[in-house]
């Protein structure tokens, strides 16, 4: 973890474009209760194939507006590099400086994968395009992304990212601090030197994290599926338990030398200031 103790701590927390009235209210509070957490900055979500384009858009301007850093998430499936040209120079005119820079999922039904088709190539046009305009972020898999025909070759892709210009890397969240640890180990042993914040997803509900967790590659240990299931519908249970599991997670990654953190806040601020509170953030870490 040597590499990851000389960056300074960046804590950060992820929105997604609301869809109704209601949402963009529900959002503004959210952000409001974060905003006074002082994180490095927010970041929004992007439906792959554009399907969030205009809403992602909107969000972006307006929290940039509140004067809050943000960084807009790009995923570039099903996109053009017109497309994404003319987005990314939206945000440069707009005084955006920072991108997170991602493949993205084809939506169903979405047969055309579009003009790109790895991050890698998303990371490499924009710095064809725009230099060193934006600071460019990509997706880390510690656990390793579920398409990925091994390890070792999923590895070699997010090598590939940071030699396409990459700044730094958000994991996909994950409860094994082990698999963390050990990627960041790979990353020192061939020479990747950039920071590798750990994406932190808080326990809210349980049908809801096995959905997302299957769908995206993060194990649950079985310790906790097991814990989690037992509590049944005792919603109180689930996020006092996994208010402890997640707020020991970040301790245990902080005092190793994480260089922060970024929560998946799911446009909620409630657990993530708990454990916000719990950890006694912003700290400095040595
Ligand atoms: P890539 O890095 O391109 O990797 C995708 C797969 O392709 C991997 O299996 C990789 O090993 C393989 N691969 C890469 N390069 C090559 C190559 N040259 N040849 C063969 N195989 C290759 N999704 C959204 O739609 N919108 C979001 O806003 C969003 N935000 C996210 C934020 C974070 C921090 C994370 C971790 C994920 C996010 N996702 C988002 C999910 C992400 O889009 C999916 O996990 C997607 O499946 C992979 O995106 P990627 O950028 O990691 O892709």
């Amino acid at each position: 973890m040597e590499s990851q103790k000389k960056f300074s701590p960046a804590f950060s927390f992820e929105l997604f474009p609301p869809q109704t009235p209601q949402g963009i209210e529900k959002l503004r509070l959210t952000r409001q209760q974060l905003a006074e957490l002082s994180p490095k900055f927010f970041s929004v979500t992007f439906g792959a194939g554009g399907s969030t384009r205009e809403r992602t858009l909107e969000t972006v301007l307006e929290i940039h507006a509140e004067g809050h850093n943000v960084a807009p998430h790009l995923s570039c499936i099903g996109s053009t590099r017109q497309n994404i040209h003319s987005l990314l120079e939206k945000y440069f005119q707009a005084g955006i400086r920072q991108i997170v820079a991602l493949r993205g999922d084809l939506p169903s039904g979405m047969a055309q994968p579009g003009e790109f088709r790895y991050a890698s190539e998303l990371v490499a046009f924009i710095r064809q395009e725009f230099g060193t305009s934006f600071h460019v972020d990509v997706a880390a898999y510690p656990e390793y992304h579920p398409q990925a025909r091994s390890a070792q070759f999923d590895f070699e892709n997010f090598k590939r990212k940071i030699e396409s210009g990459a700044n730094s890397a958000i994991t996909q969240y994950f409860y094994n601090a082990d698999a963390y640890f050990h990627f960041v180990e790979c990353c020192e042993a061939v020479g990747v030197n950039i920071p590798i914040v750990p994406g932190i997803m808080p326990i809210n509900k349980f049908s809801q994290l096995v959905r997302f967790s299957d769908s995206c590659g993060a194990e649950i240990p079985r310790w906790v599926r097991k814990k989690l299931e037992g509590y049944g519908d005792d919603s109180e249970s689930i996020q006092a338990f996994g208010l402890d599991i997640v707020t020991d997670l970040c301790e245990r990654l902080l005092n190793e030398g994480a260089p922060g953190l970024h929560f998946y806040t799911l446009n909620s601020a409630d657990l993530t200031s708990i454990i916000w509170q719990r950890l006694q953030l912003p700290r400095h870490i040595n």
